[in-house]
């Protein structure tokens, strides 16, 4: 597999300190990849009852019920080959359920790409998300606050959508009630911490368990043959398991809010801008609402929150509109490449479309978000499979932090699905590997383009501007390209 891959995603290995693991591997023979699992065979015993409250065994608990680990869960519980498995998800929160649709749209919102709704759908949740709200898009326009530079990213049919823009309180009470149809499937203890875990060894000892135990916080210890963290950026899975992780903080909060518009548009655009400070985005809400991911420095964003709220809509329209930024040489060398651009390729410029002015936010609907980027430098371990936030997170700024949480939650499922098929052990090394490797090889290219984004674009320093502004206007006039980088971020 390895010495297919490609040389951008090897970098990346590097840059993100995963090769050790990978990169062994190429060097690893089949016999000792299985070595480092062992097996065990049959499935956790239903209803064992003698035994039913203390170390009770699963087959698969889930650690972690926020929208990735709720829709793992949905997503196993609807494998047919997985049907009889004992499966638990463990949830700290409330249950978040939504009998009926809140006027005021909820402050916390996802881009959810193509994929992920192929996802949500076949795994029956997609349908209750469109029965509440979601507000599909057609086209995507992020400019450079300095310079006129601008890529526009549609599809060949401007009707097609190209994403949908859901409040995440949505996605999570259509998971809840799609994983109500599955309680002959997937049992779910809300309100439940987990406190600690305690591994097996990789190898059989005498007298040893050979399960994961999961202690939660009033006291009762279970027991699992797989255990799946999705218990968030800070995951105690990950640290517990001691699972090396690269991680930075960023030096920009996302402030976001809900957003209301001076005057109903069609609003099917989703607008970033790129300030020196960090990118501002407005998501389509609906006709007349969108919401704002506005990344910028800590003290800007604390200085942001404290603004009254007209002061607050002054400084997002300005943040959109003004070219305080742009530079007389920037603008001259943009204007001549955008010539030459328009003869050398008539059809591949944009006109730039201006985005809607806003009149006004919702009601308390201002909170910040520290942001940082971090990566588990392995998904996996002997009985152990991180998936979404506890294996990595990312800038916000390409809307795909939830996005390759739910790609995790389709590649384990097929992988975990294939093993029960097979009747081989759900915990082994040997297929978990399989999921780990797949993953990585697509997450970590995204998570080093978004976090070169971030860094071309937090400068106004000339050199950087000009290059970002040439290649952005050349990317934008090649469609190939945008279409690869459309299809990349769609999966
Ligand atoms: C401002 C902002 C904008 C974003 N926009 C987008 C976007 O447009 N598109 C996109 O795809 N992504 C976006 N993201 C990223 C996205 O929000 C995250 O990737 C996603 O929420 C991660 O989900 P998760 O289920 O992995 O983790 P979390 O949402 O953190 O869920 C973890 C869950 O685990 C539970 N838990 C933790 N510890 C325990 C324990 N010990 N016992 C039991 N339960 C526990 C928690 O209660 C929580 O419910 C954005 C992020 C930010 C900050």
């Amino acid at each position: 597999m390895f010495p297919r891959m490609h040389f951008l995603t090897r970098a990346n290995l590097a840059l993100f300190g995963v090769g050790r693991r990978c990169i062994a591997l190429t060097c690893t023979n089949g016999a000792r990849t299985l070595s480092r699992g062992f097996s065990d065979s049959g499935a956790a015993k239903h209803g064992d009852e003698s035994n039913k409250k203390e170390n009770e065994l699963y087959d698969i608990i889930i650690s972690g019920g926020g929208m990735v680990g709720t829709a793992m869960a949905c997503s196993l519980g609807m494998d047919p080959n997985l049907e009889g498995k004992k499966i638990l998800l463990l949830e700290a929160g409330n249950k978040k359920t939504m009998d009926k649709v809140p006027e005021a749209y909820g402050i916390r919102v996802s881009s959810i790409n193509p994929g992920s709704a192929t996802l949500l759908s076949g795994i029956g949740a997609w349908d209750h998300i469109v029965n509440m709200r979601c507000k599909p898009y057609q086209r995507m326009q992020v400019w450079d606050a300095c310079s006129d530079a601008l890529i526009t990213f549609d599809k060949e049919n401007l009707e097609d959508e190209m994403a949908y823009i859901v409040e995440n309180d949505v996605i999570v009470a259509a998971l809840t009630k799609q994983l109500e149809s599955l309680t002959d499937h997937v049992e779910v203890k809300y309100r439940t911490k987990v406190v600690k875990y305690t591994w097996p060894k990789s190898y059989q000892v005498a007298d040893s368990i050979p399960w994961v135990q999961v202690k939660l916080a009033d006291g009762q210890t279970l027991q699992t043959r797989l255990l799946i963290g999705a218990d968030g950026p800070n995951s105690m899975v990950r640290q517990e398991a001691g699972i090396p992780t690269v991680k930075w903080n960023y030096d920009q909060s996302a402030v976001v809010a809900v957003l209301h518009l001076s005057e109903p548009t069609e609003n099917n655009v989703a607008w970033q801008r790129f300030l020196p400070t960090g990118p501002i985005a407005m998501l389509p809400l609906s006709d007349t609402a969108s919401s704002l991911v506005w990344s910028t420095s800590h003290q800007h964003a604390e200085e942001l929150l404290q603004l009254d709220e007209e002061s607050f809509v002054d400084a997002i329209n300005s943040a959109f509109w003004s070219s305080d930024n742009h530079s007389e040489l920037i603008e001259t060398a943009g204007s001549l490449f955008r010539t030459a651009l328009s003869f050398l390729m008539p059809s591949g410029t944009s006109t730039r479309q201006l985005p809607p002015s806003v009149a006004g936010i919702g009601p308390k609907s201002r909170v910040m978000f520290p942001l940082g980027m971090g990566h588990a430098s392995e998904y996996i371990r002997h009985r152990v499979a991180l998936i979404g936030d506890a294996a990595h997170r990312v800038h916000p700024l390409a809307g795909q932090g939830a996005n390759l949480g739910f790609g995790d939650v389709a590649c384990l499922t097929q992988v975990l699905s294939q093993a029960a098929f097979n009747g081989q052990d759900l915990g082994a090394m040997q297929h978990l590997l399989e999921y780990e490797t797949q993953r990585q090889r697509h997450n970590l290219p995204m998570m080093a383009a978004i976090d070169l984004m971030k860094r071309l674009y937090s400068t106004n320093a000339v050199p950087v501007v000009l290059l970002r502004t040439l290649g952005l206007q050349a990317t934008n006039a090649v469609p190939p390209v945008k279409e690869q980088i459309m299809a990349f971020a769609s999966k």
